[in-house]
């Protein structure tokens, strides 16, 4: 369970943060929601009368057979137990493909994908519908049903997302484990949810070289006694080992599979994949998603969040292997028949400007990313963006950890030219889809903030004990109500399910994030609970104080945990990269912490300021401060390491400790 710190959860908010954004008058004159007003009535009404909204949202995907209730409400009326579109029958990857693939995008560009070498792939809506039916014969060939379990390790190219579309479309459950993973990664997953086959491919190219996937996967099956079949692409050439009776190569079987494959009919609640959190704050979380619910809100949001429009070329960054990959790349976007651009390596491969030429080539008008990487963009330098033009882009997201502000400017100056809204993204693995976020040609803008609610989605900031928290006071994010593509389940673990979600806050879906809300109803993300500061009896959100120093003109990224003081609770030791071309001294030290004193306010001026090459972080790209804390406060580091990045940083750490 999250060990929130004693006393209330109030937090204190030091942010000073008014710069406000609308959206340009060239963008609304076509977005499909374009005026404050009419958000907000549509808001309203989703949320007076939520089963009407998501039944018409729902009615505009195709279903074999309808509902026959839109909400069965859950355990005091929370989401905890709650149905979603009962009876009615539908498969997700009749939604994504053969709805667009025998109507009029048949010819339209579904995948638009880069190699890293430069090779490029265009498959049609009509071309997806031949690969995921072939595929998901395939599968059936080797005697996968409905029901059963299927893990995916591969890198980003289309074959990924065709397993995926292949696996709805039988039903089997999807369990997407992370192209970067190594073995013992594989291994927990596969065997956590007694994975029948697993689909791979020779290797990926990352980073000018080869990630060996067929043979980590080799290793990691030697522990693996449920899998009974491999399928291997061949995407590099490069020569694998193949098991006799085991292995099967995924170009020989598609040549030997029948061409039609009717999809399924899948209940609204039956699984539809499997995937495990970040692993920010602790031991990886195996959620279920489910089929009706989650196609409703991942097509929902995507159309409205992401503004989608027939003609754009939409580009989310993120790995099939999160699950903003699976909700933004894969089932959003394509269930609304956009022309989605997936790119298979590296942003600085060959040079840092590599996004930028995609950008360029592709004429990609939406650009969805994460905070992580905008921060290692301003490192790089502005000269690598600078080199392009950058001119079809309209619109720019971002999702994964609260945004600073000074990144969002960055990334509204140099990369939107002041002309694209941003749309900063609140969910998790466990929402499904997007919860928080800007409708771009409606809500005005405010760097560092993820705005007003999505349709139908009710947050609410509270304290432990459940008391509603007034406006301008942070405290504990909650959902009262229920939204569609909540996760179901813990995969086998029904109580780590409740315990995680559902107790900390009775009667509500408890985030693990702070938040508070503005005056103007804007919902502002402090960081999660569990590393809240406590600093003479306030209790600080890491995000602020980071923000704080990330505005510093040479800090390039900044984490802040506390380690006890006999004084004050808590010190401040706050972790700091540098921007390019600066070197750690003692007086940029003292520099810095007046800095945030300035800022921010003397409480918030850090105890110590320690220079450091990286930061920990998640193989996901989110800082990892559990792993900080106990550094700081001189301990031995316990936590699970399983998802870290690169465990060098850690060994680094420790040795310029002082
Ligand atoms: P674990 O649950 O295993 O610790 P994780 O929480 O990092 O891992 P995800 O589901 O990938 O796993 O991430 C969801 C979390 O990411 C949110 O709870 C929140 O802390 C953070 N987050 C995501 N998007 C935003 C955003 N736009 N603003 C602020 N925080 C965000
Ligand atoms: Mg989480």
């Amino acid at each position: 369970m999250t060990a929130i710190a004693e006393g209330t959860a109030n937090l204190d908010s030091s942010l000073r943060e008014n710069r406000v954004f609308e959206p340009s008058q060239e963008f609304r004159a076509k977005a499909h929601i374009s005026s404050l007003e009419q958000y907000e009535q549509m808001y309203r009404r989703s949320i007076e009368k939520p089963e009407e909204f998501w039944a018409e949202a729902a009615s505009e995907l195709e279903w074999f057979a309808p509902w026959t209730r839109v909400l069965e409400p859950g355990r005091d009326g929370s989401g905890f137990g709650a149905k979603w579109f009962t009876g009615g029958k539908l498969n997700l990857s009749h939604n994504c493909v053969d709805r667009h693939a025998t109507g009029s995008r048949r010819d339209k560009v579904a995948l638009l994908w880069e190699g890293e070498p430069g090779d490029v792939r265009k498959l049609t809506y009509a071309d997806l519908h031949a690969e995921v039916q072939r595929f998901a014969n395939v599968l059936k060939g080797l005697g996968i049903h409905k029901g059963d379990r299927v893990a995916i390790y591969m890198g980003m190219c289309p074959e990924l997302a065709i397993a995926l579309l292949a696996c709805a479309r039988i039903g089997a459950v999807h369990s997407v484990i992370f192209g970067g993973f190594a073995a013992h990664a594989i291994v927990d997953r596969v065997n956590d949810s007694s994975c029948v086959a697993l689909i791979t491919q020779d290797t990926s190219y990352r980073r000018g070289s080869e990630i060996h996937l067929k043979k980590i996967a080799d290793e990691a099956l030697e522990q693996c006694p449920t899998i009974k079949n491999v399928v291997v692409y061949r995407r590099t050439g490069t020569p694998v080992q193949m098991k006799p009776g085991r292995d099967v190569w995924w170009d020989e079987s598609m040549l030997a599979a029948e061409k039609e494959c009717p999809a399924e009919w899948m209940d609204a609640e039956d699984p539809l994949y499997l995937l495990y959190t970040s692993g920010t704050t602790g031991k990886p979380k195996g959620l279920l998603h489910t089929t009706g619910g989650y196609a409703v809100q991942t097509y929902l949001t995507s159309k409205y969040v992401f503004d989608l429009h027939e003609e754009d070329v939409y580009w989310c960054t993120a790995d099939i292997g999160w699950v903003t990959g699976h909700s933004y790349v894969v089932y959003g976007p394509l269930q609304n028949g956009a022309t989605v651009m997936m790119y298979e390596g590296a942003p600085n491969w060959p040079e840092c400007d590599r996004f930028w030429k995609i950008v360029d080539a592709h004429k990609v008008s939406i650009f969805y990313t994460a905070p992580t990487a905008i921060r290692a963009f301003t490192k790089w330098g502005v000269e690598h963006v600078r080199k392009h033009s950058l001119a079809s882009l309209r619109l720019l997201g971002t999702v994964g950890e609260p945004i600073n502000p000074e990144a969002w400017m960055w990334f509204h100056r140099e990369i939107g030219k002041e002309r694209c809204p941003i749309v900063d993204t609140y969910w998790q693995t466990e929402t499904g889809a997007i919860m928080i976020a800007p409708i771009p040609g409606a809500v005005p803008t405010k760097p560092g903030s993820a705005t007003r609610p999505f349709f139908g989605i009710v947050p609410e900031i509270v304290s432990k004990e459940g008391q509603p928290i007034t406006d301008g006071k942070g405290g504990l994010l909650v959902f009262r109500t229920s939204w569609p593509s909540l996760a179901r389940a813990v995969y086998g673990n029904p109580e780590r399910y409740e315990q995680a979600y559902w107790v900390e806050v009775p009667g509500s879906y408890f985030t693990g994030d702070g938040a508070r809300r503005d005056a103007d109803g804007y919902y502002w993300l402090m960081g999660r609970v569990d590393d809240v500061l406590n600093v003479s009896g306030h209790r600080l959100g890491t995000m602020e104080v980071e923000s704080a120093l990330v505005a510093h003109a040479k800090v390039a990224e900044a984490a802040v945990v506390g380690r006890p003081d006999d004084l004050k609770g808590q010190a401040i030791c706050a972790f700091v990269t540098l921007e390019e071309g600066h070197i750690a001294s003692d007086e940029l030290k003292q520099e810095i912490r007046q800095w945030v004193a300035k800022e921010i306010g003397a409480l918030a001026r850090p105890d110590d300021v320690r220079f450091t090459e990286a930061l920990p972080k998640t193989r996901s790209g989110k800082i990892m401060r559990r792993l900080l804390r106990e550094l700081a406060s001189g301990g031995e580091i316990k936590g699970d390491t399983t998802t870290l990045e690169d465990f060098t940083v850690i060994a680094k750490l420790r040795e310029n400790e002082e």
